[in-house]
């Protein structure tokens, strides 16, 4: 989708940095709760989506926490796996489901089967420790009303039905598996979507192939530097909020803006890379997303994968994350972005980090130095079957980890929205669980910078009409029935439902 000629507004409310799902998000909940505002997108590649969120450079997971290990911590003293952080995400994306389903009932984004589908999100483990472990997760989760419907099982040929190339040319082992009701999402195709929505209202422009260069604070206003990537034009605008969505161009703009809260922050990059496999026989035989245990010598960069994928209509294989070193903060970005970030400021923070990760360090030298043999042994951990010649490696997205002061070279790899004291800017800056929770990202940012638009009861119906239950906490046993309803209704809505 091209937006040429750039539509520069006169005179904007709100200026969004970036095009990408987290932009796109905020800028169609903003004019939905208020058709008055004019909203400003800059982007500055001349297509749009094209960075983390498009569909190659993520994994596409629609995060509930269904087959995700890393969203349940080792057991507690008493045994348990606790679930808080599962019940959160899983939350989390119900309500990223009722918008996209609410945005699809209303003709916003077209037929909801473009971008997203129902796939079966399957947790696998070998080992007796390991099945232990999956058991007593599932059991704890099972118990909760959003969690009923999973399912274990250690009968190796169920697995097999449920993931054939899983089982084929196992050795005889200990094996586990839940299986779930879950999703994979185009965030690239869904952020155009919106934005081609955004793009046809009233007092609304997007600038493609435009770069924010500099972000400065006025008396009650923000000044925008931008260039034109195909003419070297500048031209510069106002407005009373920032959205900075640039994803790994966010740290430079947040650093341009000079606020002292920004003092110490910097960012470290970490790239991805996938397998694909476009072998049609292969692919038509796995209908899941099949995840499993992080491997101790990847340290917090998540489990690998092995992935239906339906991107541009064809049906692929995908395996990975596999991380790679980088110093470029967009994958069309430069060299020179790690070092350009460095300040006096964030030096010492930065090297901390370094130091107190050597074996991350370690970790991404040696992942992106592997052969491609070595890459298939990680895919046939969950493919025993897995042929050389069916493969071949991609580059992923890259993501921006905040570095701060405070974390004393702890890497939180999470995603935070960062906002100005006097909350005229907010900027979004980390990785997981991405694209996932944009939807409660943009009403984090409702509520906490620009809370009027939800005082009024009109500002209430109208967020209730894009997410019926953001006021609710489905999580407590009193609203099952409310969930079930719901969740049954965004269902249907996006045409997801569970395949037997
Ligand atoms: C390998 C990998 C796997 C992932 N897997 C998943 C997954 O399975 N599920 C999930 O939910 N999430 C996943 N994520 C995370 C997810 O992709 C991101 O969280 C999400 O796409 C971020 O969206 P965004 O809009 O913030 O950033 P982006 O999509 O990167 O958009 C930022 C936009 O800003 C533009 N921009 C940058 N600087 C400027 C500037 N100065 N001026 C104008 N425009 C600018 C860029 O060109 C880009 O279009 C994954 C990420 C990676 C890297």
């Amino acid at each position: 989708m091209n937006f040429e000629p750039a539509r520069i507004l006169e005179a904007p409310d709100i200026v969004l940095v970036g095009s990408g799902i987290m932009s796109a998000t905020l800028a169609v909940m903003l004019k939905r709760l208020d058709p008055r505002l004019r909203i400003q997108m800059v982007e500055i590649t001349s297509e749009l989506a094209q960075e983390a969120s498009n569909g190659w450079n993520n994994a596409g997971t629609g995060h509930a926490a269904l087959c995700e290990l890393s969203y349940t911590p080792e057991r507690d003293s008493s045994g348990k796996v606790p679930i808080t952080r599962a019940l959160h995400i899983f939350e989390q994306f119900e309500h990223s489901k009722q918008f996209w389903g609410s945005a699809t009932a209303e003709g916003m984004v077209g037929a909801a089967a473009d971008f997203i589908h129902a796939v079966p999100h399957v947790c696998f483990v070998k080992g007796r420790e390991d099945v232990d472990f999956l058991r007593a997760r599932h059991t704890a989760m099972a118990e909760h009303h959003f969690f009923r419907s999973t399912t274990f099982t250690t009968d190796s040929s169920r697995i097999q039905q449920w993931a054939p190339l899983v089982m084929e040319g196992r050795n005889a082992c200990p094996v586990a598996a839940t299986k779930g009701a879950g999703t994979e999402v185009d965030y690239g195709l869904l952020a155009r979507r919106l934005c081609g929505w955004l793009a046809e209202q009233e007092h609304c422009g997007i600038a493609a192939g435009w770069k924010v260069t500099r972000l400065q604070r006025g008396v009650g206003e923000w000044h925008l530097t931008m260039q034109c990537q195909a003419t070297g034009e500048t031209r510069s605008q106002c407005a009373k909020f920032v959205f900075v969505g640039a994803g790994g161009g966010s740290l430079p703009l947040l650093q341009s803006t000079g606020l002292a809260e920004v003092a110490g922050l910097g960012g470290f990059p970490i790239g991805g890379q996938w397998l694909v496999c476009d072998e049609p026989s292969i692919c038509a035989r796995h209908e899941a997303k099949v995840y499993g245990t992080t491997p101790p010598s990847s340290p917090s960069l998540g489990a690998g994968h092995l992935d239906v994928r339906r991107l541009n209509g064809q049906r692929q294989l995908l395996f990975g994350p596999f991380a790679s070193w980088t110093t470029r903060f967009l994958k069309h970005g430069h060299w020179s972005d790690l070092p350009l970030s460095i300040r006096a400021g964030n030096l010492s923070a930065l090297l901390k980090t370094g130091m107190r990760n050597r074996s991350l360090v370690k970790y991404l030298i040696t992942q992106g130095l592997q052969s491609m043999e070595s890459r298939m042994e990680a895919v046939r951990e969950f493919y025993p079957n897995a042929c050389l010649e069916h493969w071949r490696l991609v580059q992923a997205g890259i993501r921006v980890q905040a570095i701060k002061k405070a974390d004393r070279g702890v890497v939180h790899f999470g995603t935070e929205v960062f906002s100005s004291a006097d909350r005229s800017i907010a900027v979004l800056l980390g990785a997981s669980p991405g694209a996932s929770v944009s939807v409660n990202i943009a009403l984090e940012v409702v509520q906490t910078c620009l809370p009027h638009l939800l005082t009024s009861a009109q500002g209430q119906e109208r967020m209730r009409r894009m997410i019926p239950t953001f006021d609710q906490d489905l999580k407590q046993p009193r609203n099952a029935a409310l969930f079930e309803k719901t969740s049954r209704e965004a269902a249907e809505q996006l045409q997801i439902h569970p395949q037997p």
